[in-house]
C-alpha cells in the first residue's frame, strides 16, 4: 500500500506577543525620519512634530499616522489595529494576547 501524500499546511500565524519594537531605532516607521525630528510637512521639530504611541507600542509622528490613518486602520509596521496609547509605554512592557 502506498503512503498517503503528505499534505502540509502552513498555518497563518500572527506574532501577537512578540516585542519587536527597538529603543535604538528611533525613527518614524512611515516617514523614516528620526522621531525628535521634523515629520514632512511639519513646521519644524518638536512641538510642532508631535510623536504619538499606538497600543502596539509602535510610535510615529502625529502628522505621518494621521496621514496613514485617512485610508488605513492599522499600524504600518505591525498591522494591528492602530489604536492610540495615552503615552509611551515602559520599556520592559510586554504586550498582552487580548484577542
Ligand atoms: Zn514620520
Ligand atoms: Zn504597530
Amino acid at each position: 500500500m502506498a503512503p498517503p501524500g503528505l499534505k502540509v499546511t502552513v498555518k497563518r500565524w500572527s506574532a501577537v506577543a512578540s516585542w519587536t519594537w527597538t529603543a535604538d531605532d528611533d525613527v518614524c516607521g512611515i516617514c523614516h525620519m528620526a522621531l525628535d525630528g521634523c515629520a514632512p510637512g511639519a513646521a519644524g521639530p518638536g512641538d510642532d512634530s508631535p510623536v504619538v504611541w499606538g497600543k502596539c507600542a509602535h510610535n510615529f509622528h502625529l502628522l505621518c499616522i494621521s496621514t496613514w490613518l485617512q485610508s488605513k486602520t492599522s499600524c504600518p509596521i505591525c498591522r494591528r489595529n492602530w489604536e492610540f496609547a495615552p503615552s509611551a509605554p515602559p520599556p520592559s512592557a510586554t504586550l498582552a494576547e487580548d484577542g
